[in-house]
């Protein structure tokens, strides 16, 4: 049974039903706002952001603290929106309540400490006397826009942060599994925490309209959508931070723990139904270990349970992919490498139960084929031999995208030198995708996988504007290059530059050529 969206076909034109992709069952609806809808929430979330700003740091933090017990205490309920709207295994749906608290304690924890003002040194001996301040002071309103991959965790990894920054956010979640992110905004006005956060609904019209409203905006999503958000964005002079696709290579070279590489490879591939922008999406094998490793990753994926669990039952591994849009793409990068060579070792088929494709493993695949350069964002593994490390950092690299990737090496030396190489923003070595749980490095896509980043020395900081304040340690009455110019001041500083100016003594001492 493929699902479709015939079913919004019957639906009134101003709601959107939301489906379970993994049974095609009507688990909710949303409403369609119009943009004059999104810029009246807009604008109310304006009218609360300099209060919220005021509290500091501190004042906020009780807040998202409080909302993040309130999370925890109805995580059984939210988790199972996630799964139901995602079509998730309950286990792959689970993570995103640890994503959840994990983001929020931690911008709690170093907003206030990133948000303090800076009092750099002046530069040169003629600013000696200058006091120098920078302070940070939020983006009144940012947009969250995010995709339907991890309906909770995605809008969670930037949430909290804009927040403690002191900015209010005017959030869009995906059409497709906006219902998590809906009860999460529900549980923040369930605290009675003040009108600085809402959710509005809709499809892309409802997220430009987000785009038009804000002072800033933070998207998540496809390559292609980024673009037109980022293009906007110029269009209005304001900053757009975006997370965008991916094509994440995995390279093992000769002494990698293959046991544990078939595991990394497995779970990068295939977890979340492979619907994550840094999943494993291709991998290159130095050639003496292949078939040990095609061995092992083949027995692994064999094992795999595809499908939707019930919650708590944990008796599947990945779940459905989200739209009918999506399996297509991925039967089309089976199909294709298969006619052009390419053998499936595992699956290449959908299970026949909603939107749920088989784990696939691919190989005698070229680097030109959709499934090697396309983002599937599905649940299948192209594995290529390669001779060794310098043709998979050439391989790797032959990218649009510059997400992340992986190196598996027991030599650290060698693997951190072949990371060095790869033209991507992380690299997690003998591990996949971790990256993105440590918040205190940033994440950034390079190429076509972004701009801007997320997490980092700067989480906190990106949500606000730098302001510069200028003072005088000493005030005297006027300056020399003050009016009005005189001959004896002009002298004054004409000897100035060469004193300051001058690093040695011939021209410190000389003054300009006459
Ligand atoms: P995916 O969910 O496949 O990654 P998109 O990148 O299209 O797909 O969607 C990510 C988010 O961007 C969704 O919330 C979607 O509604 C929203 N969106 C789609 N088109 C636009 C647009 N032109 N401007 C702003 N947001 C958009």
């Amino acid at each position: 049974m493929a699902i479709s969206n015939q079913v919004t076909q019957s639906a009134p034109a101003n709601v959107i039903p939301v489906t379970c992709p993994a049974d095609g069952r009507v688990v909710g609806s949303i409403p369609v706002q119009t943009a004059d809808d999104v810029a009246a929430v807009a604008e109310r979330l304006r009218a609360a952001q300099p209060e919220w700003e005021a509290l500091g740091s501190q004042g906020r933090g009780k807040w998202l603290g409080r909302w993040r017990d309130w999370i925890l205490d109805n995580r059984l309920e939210l988790l199972e929106t996630v799964q139901a709207e995602g079509g998730k295994s309950w286990g792959d749906a689970t993570i995103e309540a640890l994503a959840a608290v994990e983001a929020i304690n931690y911008n709690v924890k170093v907003a206030a400490r990133q948000l303090r003002d800076d009092h750099p040194s002046p530069a040169g001996i003629a600013n000696r006397l200058k006091r120098l301040t920078v302070s940070h002071r939020a983006y009144p309103l940012v947009g969250l826009i995010t995709p339907w991959n991890y309906p909770l965790a995605m809008p969670m990894l930037d949430c909290p942060a804009a927040l403690m920054a002191g900015c209010a956010v005017l959030s869009k979640p995906s059409e497709l599994t906006p219902l998590s992110w809906i009860a999460a905004v529900e549980g923040w006005n369930q605290i009675g925490a003040p009108d600085v956060l809402e959710a509005v609904t809709g499809a892309g019209a409802a997220g430009a309209a987000v785009v038009d409203a804000v002072d800033m905006v933070q998207f998540t999503g496809s390559t292609a959508t980024g673009r037109k958000v980022g293009a906007r964005a110029g269009e209005r002079l304001i900053p757009a931070s975006l997370e965008l696709g991916g094509k994440d290579a995995m390279i093992v070279l000769a002494d990698a723990d293959i046991e544990r590489a078939t595991n990394g490879a497995v779970w990068g591939a295939f977890f979340n139904a492979g619907q994550s922008c840094t999943a494993v999406e291709r991998v290159y094998v130095e050639s003496v270990v292949y078939d040990q490793f095609l061995d092992r990753l083949v027995a692994k994926t064999l094992n795999l349970r595809a499908g939707m669990d019930r919650p708590g039952r944990y008796a599947t591994d990945f779940g459905a992919l989200a739209t009918e849009e999506q399996i297509r793409i991925v039967e089309r990068h089976v199909e294709e490498a298969r006619a052009a060579g390419a053998r499936t070792l595992t699956g290449g088929k959908r299970t026949g139960d909603g939107n749920v494709y088989e784990a696939t493993v691919l190989v005698d695949v070229g680097n030109d084929m959709a499934c090697m350069r396309e983002e599937t964002f599905g649940p299948t593994l192209p594995v290529m031999r390669v001779a060794d490390s310098d043709e998979a950092v050439r391989l790797a690299n032959d990218s649009t995208y510059g997400l992340s990737a992986s190196v598996w090496s027991k030599d650290q030396a060698k693997a951190r030198a072949v990371a060095r190489r790869l033209n991507v923003g992380a690299v997690n070595i003998n591990s996949v995708m971790m990256n993105v749980f440590q918040f205190p490095i940033p994440q950034a896509g390079w190429i076509t996988s972004g701009v801007g980043a997320r997490a980092g020395a700067n989480g906190v900081v990106k949500y606000t504007r730098p302001q510069a304040i200028v003072s005088d340690l000493v005030e005297m009455k006027s300056e020399i290059f003050w009016y009005p110019h005189t001959s004896r001041l002009g002298a004054l500083q004409e000897r100035a530059v060469s004193l300051l100016g001058a690093r040695d003594m011939r021209r410190r001492l000389r003054g300009p050529k006459r």
